[in-house]
């Protein structure tokens, strides 16, 4: 993000002077005002509470930057979208619970602040909150910090978790005791409103020192880059006809893929107008299954082995059954070969592959990034076809741009062209030409 945001003065969080502060519970007092909130939280259950919080940091807001930490609790046990159960804040000393199920869902006074230019939101591994505030606004919060992304490129690791980040940084142990918390019981009790406030209290000073060292590294770029990337409104709406490539199979014929893509499409929306988890309609293993073998008939169903008993009475079943009759008829498959290839990498180039992660490994170790941040397998495998296949990747190819390519992408195509070499060299394996 850019120099403007308020950052706290570093020296402050230095072990010695940590001091956790005592959180009390508070309710608008008697006249409806909101109390003194130093070492508070609020619990916020009407819109009226809810409204009276908003104002202060509003009218902060219209001054000076304001940081703000966010942070939500919810269930998705037995449904298909996130049942939201709690959202925490946390700017300066002002803490907040408010409680979704109390407010009905009447969430529309925080559409302000998360709209609001001059408020950092701060999450920390923002996107299952985002999906949710994409479901109930039809809006990304904006703008936006995620401390799990400042983490990788500060070298921490891929997907480092909070509890560990606040026990690094400011040396404070956070009790994970309720984090298997059932976030929509109510009331909830005191252990666990402490739990999710420290989910915001410590993820300020966690911002600023991370922020701090990536000022220093100018490394800001890469921050916005993939904060970008994260605000894209299309990584949370459904898309059921992409469904399939969640799913893990190896090596299906372009037949197979092309059922298991009108199968798993059709479960997909299955379980959205449903709002049930997709696994519960039919798991992903019986689609594989029926992909690989293709039946037509409840016959041929029947002779399939290993398939549990209850897909024959599945109320989908029928409808299975139908599509993979009509991908069998069909001539022209709906997903291009190019795709198909793109998706699974040639036998034959698995050595490379392994030779693009060793030089990922230097490169990061290098770098002090996390591996992830540079490329993901997938990335990997997209790169070695580009190059020795002449595919044209189906999206904007991470490597082929930007940072990453200079950093990596680059080496890694000499690496595939075989005009780099990684040696053993006192003591460390290096790459050169
Ligand atoms: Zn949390």
């Amino acid at each position: 993000m850019t120099e403007k945001w308020h950052k706290e003065p570093i020296e402050l969080f230095n072990e010695t002077v940590i001091t956790i502060p005592t959180f009390r519970k508070n309710n608008l007092d008697k006249m409806g005002h909101i109390p003194e909130l130093k070492n508070m939280y609020l619990w916020i259950e009407t819109t009226a509470q809810l409204e009276a919080y908003i104002k202060p940091l509003l009218d902060a807001a219209q001054s000076r930057p304001i940081n703000l930490a966010v942070d939500t609790e919810f269930i998705r046990e037995n449904t298909y979208f996130s049942q939201l159960c709690l959202i925490q804040l946390a700017w300066e000393n002002h803490v907040a619970l408010i409680d979704p199920i109390a407010l009905n869902g009447q969430l529309e006074p925080l559409r302000a602040v998360f709209t609001h230019k001059n408020i950092l939101k701060i999450l920390h591994s923002g996107r299952q909150d985002l999906e949710i505030f994409w479901l109930v606004f039809k809006e990304l919060p904006k703008p936006l910090y995620d401390t799990q992304i400042a983490a990788m490129v500060c070298g921490y690791g891929e997907s480092i978790a909070y509890n560990l980040l606040v026990e690094h940084l400011l040396k404070i142990p956070l009790d994970k005791a309720s984090r298997l918390t059932d976030w929509s019981k109510r009331p909830l009790n005191e252990e666990q409103c402490k739990y999710a406030m420290a989910d915001v209290t410590h993820l300020l000073h966690v911002y600023a020192l991370l922020q701090a060292r990536i000022d220093e590294t100018g490394r800001n770029l890469w921050i916005e880059e993939e904060i970008a990337e994260l605000l894209n409104p299309a990584l949370y709406e459904p898309t059921p006809e992409l469904a399939w490539q969640k799913i893990r199979a190896n090596r299906l014929k372009p037949k197979s893929i092309e059922a298991l893509k009108v199968m798993a499409t059709y479960r997909e929306q299955q379980a959205i107008a449903r709002d049930v988890p997709k696994s519960r309609l039919i798991k992903d293993e019986v689609l594989v299954d029926l992909a690989t073998h293709l039946p037509e008939s409840m016959d041929q169903l029947k002779r399939m082995r290993g398939l549990p008993p209850s897909m024959r009475t599945n109320p989908f079943i029928s409808h299975l059954l139908q599509l993979i009759v009509q991908v069998k008829k069909s001539s022209e498959p709906s997903v291009q070969k190019d795709f198909i290839q793109d998706r699974i990498l040639p036998h034959r180039y698995e050595g490379l592959l392994d030779l693009l992660r060793m030089l990922l490994k230097i490169v990061s170790e290098q770098e002090g990034v996390a591996p992830k941040l540079l490329a993901n397998r997938n990335d990997l495998e997209q790169l070695i076809i580009h190059t020795l296949e002449g595919v044209t990747p189906q999206f904007d190819h991470p490597l082929l741009e930007g940072w990453r390519f200079e950093l990596f992408g680059n080496q890694a195509q000499k690496v595939i062209l075989g005009q780099e070499g990684l040696y053993w060299n006192n003591g460390r394996i290096s790459c050169r030409m």
